[in-house]
């Protein structure tokens, strides 16, 4: 009989071996030059033991991390919408209790609109979305990464994946930096270093550079989507806050309750594009949002977030809402009909 495999735990080879082909020779790609300059120039031209010791501990310090972060997104389900909720709260141990109301008042309202996946044909959370890529929800879908062993980005990865952005972003100025520093000695002491140096020494801070820009804009997105508790989804798709409105009055307009965005006119569409900038659903204060993503409940908790990202809190069909979201809701509902109604 064939063992039986955890849906928790996705790890095919065919997902190692997208990774491997991009992401990881990426990372992996400049290091015999790192290796290369960190002897030649650092050691045997400076003779500075103690700086070169630094150097190596901080640039492979920063690589395992990235490389753990990436290994947890690659072997983590990024959230299993239909899972039974015994299996995913025991199995990270950080899911949080079920409250009493919750348990005696499931959410079973399905035939309101986002409640129920007509692809799966099964209940969808809150924030889940079906990746018609990986044919299947995902629990507080950020984004399907092509990246990232071509897997979704979702509830129980996604302090793993900000965790990777940082980490490369980091080491990338880090190189960018040592190498600046190389190559502007091997011009002022031409004679000083070795002819292949300055090559390695280019290399490396032209990647450097080139990475900190395009991986770091990501990461800064990311942080802005942590800060402000939105997905890359949710940031992109202003017409996802029409499903959110409150019941709209039955008549004096023409409008589905709730809008459906083709139905809109262009001045309606302006009106919902300007109002997603400023409703954030689920913004619930700086700390407590980065504390919904990167919290810990364990005495060491801190050490994990560090060493590899780790998962999110709760069991990621549930979130707290901004308080002040309804009435900007319902103020957005009330203006649409009334743009809707003066046609
Ligand atoms: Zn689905
Ligand atoms: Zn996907």
């Amino acid at each position: 009989m064939a063992p039986r495999r955890s849906p928790l735990l996705t790890f095919s080879s065919m997902e190692l071996q997208s990774a491997e082909s991009s992401t990881v020779f990426l990372i992996l790609a400049p290091h015999p030059s790192l290796l290369y300059v960190l002897v030649d120039f650092h050691l045997l031209t400076l003779r500075q033991p103690i700086i070169f010791l630094i150097h190596l501990v901080v640039s492979y310090t920063l690589t395992f991390m990235a490389l753990s972060a990436l290994i947890v997104c690659l072997a983590r389900d990024p959230g299993p919408a239909n899972a039974p909720p015994s299996r995913l709260e025991g199995a990270d141990g950080e899911g949080e209790e079920v409250g009493l109301r919750e348990a005696l008042m499931p959410d079973n309202d399905f035939s309101s609109p986002g409640k129920w996946c007509r692809k799966c044909w099964a209940p969808r959370a809150e924030r889940t979305h079906h990746c018609s890529i990986c044919n299947r929800c995902i629990l507080k879908m950020d984004h399907h990464c092509p990246w990232i062993g071509a897997k979704c980005i979702g509830h129980r990865t996604y302090p793993a994946f900000v965790h990777f952005l940082c980490c490369i972003t980091l080491l990338s100025l880090y190189v960018a930096v040592l190498a600046i520093h190389a190559l502007w000695y091997a011009f002022n002491n031409p004679f000083a270093v070795h002819e292949f140096t300055p090559v390695h020494e280019l290399g490396l801070a032209f990647a450097g550079c080139i990475f900190s820009l395009l991986v770091g804009s990501f990461a800064a997105y990311h942080i802005y989507l942590t800060s402000t508790n939105q997905t890359t989804l949710e940031n992109i798709t202003p017409f996802m806050l029409l499903r959110h409105l409150p019941p709209l009055p039955r008549s004096g307009h023409s409008l589905s309750d709730p809008p459906l965005e083709p139905e809109l006119s262009f001045a309606q569409r302006r009106i919902v594009k300007d109002a997603h900038g400023q409703i954030f659903l689920y913004d619930v204060g700086f700390r407590k949002n980065w504390a919904q993503v990167f919290g810990w409940r364990r005495k060491y908790g801190w050490l994990h977030r560090l060493w590899c990202g780790g998962a999110s809190l709760g069991d990621g069909k549930t979130f707290p809402r901004n308080p002040r979201s309804e009435g900007m809701l319902a103020k957005l509902a009330k203006e649409l009909v009334k743009v809707d109604s003066d046609r």
